[in-house]
């Protein structure tokens, strides 16, 4: 932040720039815009590189702008009157736990593009998870890593094969800063591993009012090997993965001891952060208590989020490499070889070794699933946890539902249509269901602008990122055609974007060639897919995929109704989740836990397409969308007979119901009973699938309890 060099009457700017609150606030966002515009499009909405390249001139002319002043003043009295509000949401329910600080741990965060330390959906929740405790004022402190190369960037050769690209992360254009511990100092702590001990510098990210720590090897006491340790997410074998997992899990907690920060209540999102749980025993045992009554504690103050019933999803190590790193730890906890083995235990499917889902299950005292079906399908996953729970029902796993953070989701056009309509308090109000029965009262042709508009910046996305790729040489005519050129902004546009895993089954629409090539060539009603999506590099299947896809988006035969757009992330997220017409989501039930991409497609107006699968299977009701195929109970046990009824299920469902309802339009051209499915997906969705209504339900069903049992023995703890 020093480094920028700003005008005196500007100068607040670099502030704004290193606080993601700017992200989720359009007025922000539109001065960094006004700035310029040009660049701020190049640098792809990164305020901290926008004025590190922008003009002098440019910015002493805006200093000199009484407008833009005005402008400027008004988003920092709002930034101010935010970052300390008192009369929070938290503060008004839980006064009492208002300085009891809760840890939130991830291996990714997905705030925003400019900081690319995400992969995908879990990522994004973990970012969506802090953007929203801010908002409602939680004192939440989130821990996870600086990855110096990030995730890769997805580029395809002409023959549709994905490249993964990584890029140096340049530290001057990213919004992190040093962080410091009481002391003043920059944070740097060690942490054993395998018979050495790593060195790790803390980097402080503002998330609105909540900080988030990224961890980082990259630095110059260490090894070569050691700095490479967080290079990369998702990159390298078992044993970078397990070392990456001590860092996360043992070094976040010292990271926070030394800066002085008191945590009530820990939250583990996913397995990967649960050595978190070991390291706090160790904490308590080193104080003098028992294994037995150090477990008691942490599990009173631990919550533990699983993400996914897919086996590959689930950190499994060889007993070897726990050995290599735990050999010297378990004694320190009091206990033996067998006894530590023990804590990752599990039964099929996945054969010998330590599993780090077992062992956040087995240390924490609050465990979800994130939807209802997800649940279900946990407690069957994971009864062998509790051989003595009669029952699945009661093994003690529930669930709570995924959301999406609204103010970053929601399109700004999205957003003026309900300050008129909802009130201009809505954002404010806005996971309250009775607040969205006024959607009916939108004037329909009035949304169906709106989402025109919508749909034509997404296309206009689309054609500007192809031209630029042209312009730079990087791609092949056919290329540029193949990535959503000639799409046409008058026909039903269906959006297929995630990330490229297997289960999530993105070329089930191509089962039958002739049959999905007649109803996109209806010359009358025609219809074209956009798909999007990155596969993990060490992913064959899913690059296969990929290729597939990409193969017939390059087939003349389809004329360019099939697009594919190179290197998904949350910028191009965005449009596409504010500018298609339908979002698509065909899972293998029930391996999408929850979904969220559709979440903030409804939030926009754009309907779900689903198997009732993840938070569909709780969000659909008859009339805000459309089912594929039956119920989940009603799921064959043959993945080919299952994709085969599901593919049938799709066609028709295109044929009868989406095309036509879409096609029929009045005089005026509005198609009225699809806006009324727009509106009832609005209407259903929007509040119900929000952050705002899933932080409120752990903070009151998890982090409240948790934070009051820490007060009860807090005491004792700080005078160990
Ligand atoms: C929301 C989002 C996801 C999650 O999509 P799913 O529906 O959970 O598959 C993945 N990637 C990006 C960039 C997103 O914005």
């Amino acid at each position: 932040m020093d480094r920028l060099k700003l005008p005196e009457r500007l100068n607040r700017l670099g502030e704004l720039a290193y606080n993601l609150w700017w992200s989720w606030h359009p007025e922000a966002r539109a001065l960094f815009r006004k700035l310029d515009y040009s660049l701020w499009n190049r640098v792809r909405h990164n305020p901290v590189k926008l004025l590190h390249e922008i003009a002098p001139e440019k910015l002493a002319a805006a200093a000199q702008d009484p407008a833009f002043r005005r402008q400027v003043d008004a988003v920092f009295k709002r930034f101010d009157e935010d970052l300390a509000d008192q009369h929070t949401w938290f503060a008004t329910h839980f006064p009492e736990l208002v300085n009891t600080p809760m840890a939130y741990f991830s291996f990714e965060f997905g705030l925003h593009n400019s900081l690319p330390v995400y992969a995908g959906g879990l990522g994004i929740l973990a970012g969506d998870h802090c953007k929203e405790a801010s908002d409602l004022g939680l004192p939440l402190v989130g821990v996870g890593f600086m990855y110096p190369q990030g995730y890769f960037h997805q580029r395809l050769s002409p023959d549709g094969w994905q490249q993964a690209v990584y890029e140096q992360l340049n530290y001057d254009d990213v919004p992190v800063q040093r962080a410091t511990g009481p002391d003043g100092r920059a944070c740097v702590i060690r942490v054993p591993l395998n018979a050495r001990d790593v060195c790790i510098a803390v980097w402080r990210v503002q998330v609105g009012r909540v900080p988030l720590y990224l961890m980082d090897t990259n630095i110059e006491d260490n090894e070569p090997w050691d700095r490479d340790l967080s290079a990369r997410l998702y990159g390298g074998d078992q044993e970078l993965r397990i070392q990456q997992e001590i860092v996360l899990g043992i070094g976040g907690v010292r990271i926070l001891r030394a800066l002085g920060i008191e945590p009530a209540v820990w939250h583990a999102n996913e397995g990967h952060s649960a050595f978190m749980m070991v390291e706090r025993i160790r904490e308590f045992v080193e104080q003098g208590l028992s294994f037995q009554e150090a477990t008691e504690r942490i599990r009173a103050t631990t919550i533990f989020t699983t993400h996914t019933p897919v086996p590959a999803g689930h950190d499994v190590f060889p007993f070897q490499l726990i050995e290599e790193h735990f050999s010297h730890y378990w004694p320190q906890l009091g206990l033996s070889r067998e006894e530590f083995l023990a804590l990752g235990a599990h039964h099929e499917p996945w054969g010998e070794g330590f599993n780090m889902t077992a062992l956040a299950l087995r240390l924490s005292g609050y465990r979800n699933g994130v939807s209802q079906l997800h649940g279900e399908v946990s407690r069957k996953m994971w009864r062998s946890v509790w051989p003595d729970v009669p029952d699945e029902e009661r093994v003690p796993i529930t669930s709570v539902t995924n959301g999406v953070h609204v103010p970053t989701w929601v399109a700004p056009e999205m957003d003026r249509l309900y300050d008129k309509y909802l009130g201009p308090d809505w954002v404010e109000r806005h996971d309250d269901p009775a607040l969205w029965e006024r959607v009916l009262e939108i004037p329909d042709d009035e949304l169906w602008a709106v989402h025109q508009q919508l749909k034509r910046k997404l296309m206009s996305f689309i054609r500007e990122r192809a031209r630029r790729q042209w312009i730079r040489g990087e791609v092949t005519p056919e290329q540029v055609l193949a990535s959503g050129t000639l799409l046409d902004p008058e026909a039903l546009t269906i959006g297929f974007a995630r990330r490229f895993a297997t289960y999530k089954r993105a070329t089930l629409i191509f089962r039958d060639l002739e049959r999905l090539k007649r109803i996109l060539q209806d010359p009358w009603r025609p219809v074209q897919i956009i798909f999007a999506g990155k596969a993990h590099p060490a992913d064959e299947p899913g690059q296969q995929l990929i290729h597939q896809v990409y193969a017939l988006a390059r087939d003349h035969g389809f004329g360019g109704q099939i697009a594919f757009v190179e290197d998904y992330d949350m910028h191009a997220a965005r449009y596409f989740i504010q500018g298609v017409d339908v979002w698509l989501n065909t899972p293998r039930r029930p391996h999408e836990a929850s979904g969220t991409s559709g979440q903030k497609a409804a939030l926009n107006g754009i309907p779900h397409l689903s198997i009732l699968d993840g938070w569909w299977a709780e969000g659909y009701n008859g009339a805000n969308g459309w089912a594929i195929g039956g119920q989940p109970e009603e799921t064959n046990s043959d993945p080919e007979v299952q994709d085969e009824i599901d593919a049938q299920a799709l066609y028709r469902l295109l044929e009868e119901e989406v095309v036509p309802l879409y096609y029929t339009r009045d005089r005026d051209g509005v198609p009225r009973g699809w806006i009324q499915v727009v509106k009832e997906a609005i209407r259903t969705c929007a509040p119900r699938f929000s952050a705002r209504r899933m932080v409120k339900e752990y903070t009151e069903r998890m982090y409240a309890p948790a934070a009051r049992a820490c007060l009860q023995w807090r005491p004792s703890e700080q005078s160990g």
